[in-house]
């Protein structure tokens, strides 16, 4: 079987955290979200949790070496050697180099840049109506994708919560970010070949066959 080294790419809000947990069932690769790990950092406040805090509140990016240096680390694990689908990383041109650089000294190329689309106002509506599960960290929508008893994760029964950032305010300044700052690596993943286009404004699970089906092709001509 050959490696699948994957990264997510796409606004906040489009989806890559809900596909990212179906496409790592399916192919069995890590899913490390930068996102999920800066949240837990800051539960466990550590100095790295302290230091995000801030950066995370006012929808801004942590800077790039703290986070460059944080997933190098994630991704020198064991479970990561053979694959793994990044989410929420690379954000900044910066963190992609960084990225192909660690790659290519292990002798490792991307496979694939996966980029879910969708336009602000969808993403706005997604958001605002997004629950999370602090304790499992499997993600809701009121409206989109209820839990089966209203306000409890279906699967440790614990209290849904709104993300700190997902408010108003702080959602118009992190798309902001998103189109001024990750957005120039659709270009950048264009040029090298690398970026497979995905249309998120359908239901999750058409955006999953469409997802899986263009990883199963690719798989199958790498190992041609
Ligand atoms: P991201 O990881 O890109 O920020 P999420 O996966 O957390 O996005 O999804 C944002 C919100 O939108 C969540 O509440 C999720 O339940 C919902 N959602 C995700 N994908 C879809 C979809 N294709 N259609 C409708 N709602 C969706
Ligand atoms: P997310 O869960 O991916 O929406 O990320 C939540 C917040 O964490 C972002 O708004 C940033 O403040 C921070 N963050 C996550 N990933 C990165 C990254 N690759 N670079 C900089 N900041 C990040």
């Amino acid at each position: 079987m050959s490696e699948l080294d994957l990264i997510l790419l796409g606004p906040p809000g489009a989806g890559k955290g809900t596909q990212a947990s179906l496409l790592t069932e399916d192919f069995g690769v890590p899913h490390i979200a930068t996102g999920n790990m800066l949240r837990a950092a800051r539960e466990a406040q550590t100095e790295l949790g302290k230091l995000a805090t801030g950066y995370m509140d006012r929808g801004a990016l942590v800077p790039d070496e703290v986070i460059i240096a944080m997933i190098l680390e994630r991704l020198s694990g064991d479970d990561a050697r053979d694959g793994f689908l990044l989410d929420g990383f690379p954000r900044t041109i910066e963190q992609a180099d960084a990225l192909s650089g660690e790659l290519d000294g292990h002798g490792r190329r991307l496979t694939a840049a996966l980029l879910i689309d969708a336009p602000d106002d969808i993403v706005v509506a997604r958001i605002s109506g997004r629950r999370i599960s602090p304790t499992s960290g499997r993600v809701y929508h009121i409206d989109f994708d209820p839990p089966k008893t209203a306000g409890r994760c279906d699967v440790d029964g614990s209290e849904l919560v709104q993300r700190d950032d997902d408010r108003a305010e702080t959602v118009r300044k992190r798309l902001e970010v998103y189109h001024a700052q990750t957005e120039p690596l659709i270009a950048y993943y264009e040029e090298r070949g690398l970026l497979w286009r995905f249309d998120g404004t359908l239901p999750p699970e058409q955006v999953h066959g469409h997802i899986r089906a263009a990883l199963t092709t690719l798989r199958l001509e790498e190992s041609l």
